[in-house]
């Protein structure tokens, strides 16, 4: 029998976490209650001023192609915002905008591995990357970042995993899943290995606005030659509450930022018009991610807390993002009501009984672990961890 689907997109995973998703959804269409820490986007809308914007540009007749890489406005105004915010020196002619942050990644890896290529991927990871890696032809090397050193890797972890033929390394900061911002000093000294191997960082910084201690920095902030050798990936998804507006870009040196153009004006050409000229104006404001972070602050602190009450479970507080990492590696191999729990998978498919929908650790490189995400309203926080206590006292 012939097979339809070639060998490289029979590869690519189906994704774990919609699963549990779909079936929270079923349950709540079958009229239980079910409160959802599963969100991976702000739970708030995009702001009025990003949406007067919007309606603006339809109002001009801002409808029509733009160049593929962006138009030459927004790409200053991307400029602009790294030089301001992130010290980081580009030309517009450096920026490629892309389907959000999701396609500024594909294309990144697409411009620079040949089959084979192998990219290291920190541990636990956000679960796109080895799919994208795989993708492109390339083969995700997994190096797992040790709890003890919050989940991230060190510069000996990491020369250790370099071989003649590793092409890149993904650093995501702060972090999904489990939270970790690296500090500079950290920061730097993979920086040091990595500019002395010349391997290239795609470097991840789609949380960057979301942080509660130290204020994230970019890897290319190192050196010119880091600067030269890193692609910096973001997007304005998490920062401004535009998950649904696809708006994401990349930063590379010419050769790259070249190549990633060319390839995206074969395969989806220019984001959405009107989505760009709303992107436009959004670096202009920053009460309102402020205020954001002021809020995550504050429920993050409230569930680190109420989880440090239950002695089977723990985490560590997240240093960014929306994300809490939780070690359930002491229920791992006990009972509830008869039902196993052999890993991330069941703990959250029993947990679903007891009404509330996590993120299971395994597609994320930890099955000793789930997601819980805080970009979810007081009250449903407040529940949803009462009904998790509930689940936990019942473990056998
Ligand atoms: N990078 C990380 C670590 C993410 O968690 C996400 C979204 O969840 C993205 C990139 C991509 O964001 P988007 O494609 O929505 O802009």
């Amino acid at each position: 029998m012939r097979k339809y689907v070639s060998e490289k997109a029979s590869q690519i995973s189906k994704s774990q976490t919609l699963a549990i998703s779909a079936q929270a959804k079923k349950m709540r269409e079958e009229g239980m209650s079910i409160i959802g820490f599963t969100a991976g986007e702000p739970d708030c809308n995009t702001p009025e001023y990003i949406i007067d914007a919007a309606k603006a540009a339809l109002d001009a007749g801002k409808t029509k192609y733009t160049p593929s890489a962006g138009t030459e406005a927004l790409r200053k105004a991307i400029a602009k915002k790294l030089l301001e915010e992130n010290g980081l020196e580009y030309s517009f002619k450096n920026i490629v905008v892309s389907n959000g942050g999701k396609h500024a990644l594909f294309n990144a890896l697409y411009a620079i591995i040949n089959d084979g290529d192998e990219v290291i991927i920190p541990a636990p990871y956000w679960l796109t990357y080895p799919e994208l890696v795989k993708i492109c032809g390339g083969k995700p090397v997994i190096l797992e970042g040790k709890k003890e050193n919050g989940f991230k890797i060190t510069a000996e972890e990491l020369k250790n995993a370099i071989t003649d033929k590793t092409k890149a390394v993904i650093i995501n900061s702060p972090n999904n899943p489990t939270g970790a911002v690296y500090t500079k000093e950290h920061l730097y000294s993979l920086a040091k290995v990595l500019e002395e191997k010349e391997i290239i960082t795609i470097s991840d910084e789609i949380y960057e606005k979301l942080y509660y201690n130290e204020k994230p920095i970019s890897i290319a902030t190192y050196s010119e030659k880091m600067k030269e050798l890193t692609i910096v990936v973001n997007g304005l998804s998490k920062s401004y509450a535009m998950t649904g507006w696809r708006v994401g870009y990349v930063a590379a040196n010419d050769e790259i930022a070249t190549a990633i153009d060319y390839v995206q004006s074969h395969m989806t050409s220019n984001v959405n018009s009107i989505a760009q000229e709303a992107s436009k104006v959004a670096f202009s404001r920053t009460e309102d991610v402020e205020e954001l972070r002021a809020v995550y602050d504050s429920r993050r602190r409230y569930m680190v807390e109420r989880i440090k009450t239950m002695d089977k479970i723990s985490c560590m507080s997240p240093d960014g993002a929306f994300y809490i990492f939780v070690d359930i590696s002491k229920v791992i191999g006990k009972e509830v009501k008869g039902q196993k729990i052999n890993g991330s998978l069941d703990f959250c498919r029993i947990m679903l009984d007891y009404g509330v929908a996590l993120i299971p650790g395994a597609p994320f490189g930890a099955d000793d672990h789930v997601r819980l995400s805080f970009a979810v309203s007081e009250e449903d926080i407040a529940v949803g961890l009462n009904r998790i206590e509930r689940m936990l006292n019942d473990v056998k």
